[in-house]
Formats: structure tokens, C-alpha cells, sequence
């Protein structure tokens, strides 16, 4: 199926001048670029992209604690809203702070590919050879010392249902183009190849 994907370049990639770096994965694998902008977020859009649902505080809540424990380190946060709550409201300063890059990424199988491209939410955690991890190495175990978000360059939809809703916080139907690039009957095509 041909998906559309969120993806933001948060203010750590942009200031980091990895604009152009982060693009080109995603061109390289075939994926299309059918939206892009650069955005100084308000606060409420910064809000509205980050729902602070209860999955969402026991996901944050599971992951940073898993990482803890695997690491031998007892997690020092019993709550999960608690816990999510404060991630969410760092998140929401840190992305409204400074420009981010804005982009609708197309192609077949798009949200998840996309995700195993930008790798795990923790740097250095995450595969050689992905977006974090070859160009971040923070943790968790920093961040919360220094009761920041992780710097993690990106963000990408989590699955098709979360693209569908967020894909409107950042662009207006009109902004999202329809592209058919040279390259794409090589890619899907199916009688391309036939004699
Ligand atoms: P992802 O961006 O990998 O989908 P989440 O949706 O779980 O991750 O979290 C959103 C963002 O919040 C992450 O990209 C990261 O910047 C930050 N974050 C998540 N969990 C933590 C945590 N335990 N400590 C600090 N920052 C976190």
C-alpha cells in the first residue's frame, strides 16, 4: 500500500545543518517527497502533535524503563502520567524553540520503512546505519539527568493511523502535491520489465 508518512526534522537536525543529509535517505531508498517546509511551530501545533493519551505515557513510561534495567540501573520514576507528562511538556518547549523541517514522505509501505530508517527513539540505542544512530548517540539516562528531551534529530509517524492525524497539524491539503516522478515505473510498474 502507498502511505504517507510525517516527518519532522526537530531543531537539534536542523541546527545541526543535517537538512539535506536526513532528505536524501529517504530519496536514496525511493521513497518521494511530496510536501516540505520549514515551520517555526507555535506552542498549540507543537501540542496538538504530541497527544498525551495514556498509551502514549506507557510507552514513553515502558521503553525508558526497559532501557534502565537492561542497563542494570533501577528507573527512578514510578509513575507513568507523572513520568510522561513531564517528557510531553519538554517536548512540546523544545519543539516549538527554534524551526523545524516539515515533510509528507511517500511511497509503498512508507510509515514503517521510514521508521526503521530514523531507528530507535534512544541514539544510542539505535543501529549503525539508521538516521539516530549515525548521527546521535544521546540517552536516555543524559536527558533525564538533564530533564531534557531526547535529542533524537527526527520524528516520524508511528503508524499509518498516527500519519492520518498528524499530517493535518503540519499541512494543508493544498500542500501536499501530487508527484509522479520519472523513477516510479522502474520502482511499481508492473509490466516494465516484461517483453
Ligand atoms: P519516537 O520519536 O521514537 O516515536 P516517542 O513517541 O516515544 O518516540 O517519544 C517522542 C519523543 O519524546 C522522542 O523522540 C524523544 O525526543 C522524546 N522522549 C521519549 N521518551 C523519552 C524519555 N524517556 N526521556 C526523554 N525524552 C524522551
Amino acid at each position: 500500500m502507498i502511505e504517507q508518512s510525517l516527518v519532522l526534522i526537530k531543531p537539534d537536525g536542523v541546527q545541526r545543518s543535517l537538512i539535506g543529509t536526513v532528505i536524501q535517505r529517504f530519496e536514496q531508498v525511493g521513497l518521494k517527497i511530496s510536501a516540505l517546509k520549514l515551520v517555526q511551530a507555535t506552542r498549540d501545533q507543537a501540542d496538538r502533535h504530541y497527544a498525551l493519551t495514556e498509551e502514549w505515557m506507557m510507552a514513553v513510561y515502558t521503553k525508558a524503563k526497559t532501557k534502565y534495567e537492561a542497563d542494570g540501573k533501577a528507573f527512578p520514576y514510578p509513575d507513568h502520567k507523572a513520568y510522561g507528562g513531564s517528557i510531553k511538556d519538554g517536548l512540546v518547549e523544545f519543539l516549538a524553540f527554534a524551526p523545524v523541517v516539515a515533510m509528507v514522505v511517500e511511497g509503498e509501505g512508507a510509515v514503517a520503512l521510514i521508521r526503521k530508517i530514523v531507528g530507535a527513539t534512544e541514539p544510542a540505542s539505535s543501529a549503525p546505519g539508521t538516521i539516530r544512530g549515525d548521527f546521535s548517540h544521546d540517552t536516555y539516562a543524559m536527558s533525564n539527568l538533564q530533564n531534557r528531551p531526547i535529542r533524537n534529530l527526527i520524528h516520524a509517524s508511528g503508524n499509518v493511523e498516527e500519519a492520518k492525524n498528524e499530517l493535518p497539524i503540519w499541512f494543508t491539503p493544498s500542500e501536499i502535491m501530487t508527484i509522479n516522478l520519472a523513477v516510479e515505473p522502474v520502482q511499481y510498474d508492473e509490466k516494465r520489465f516484461r517483453a
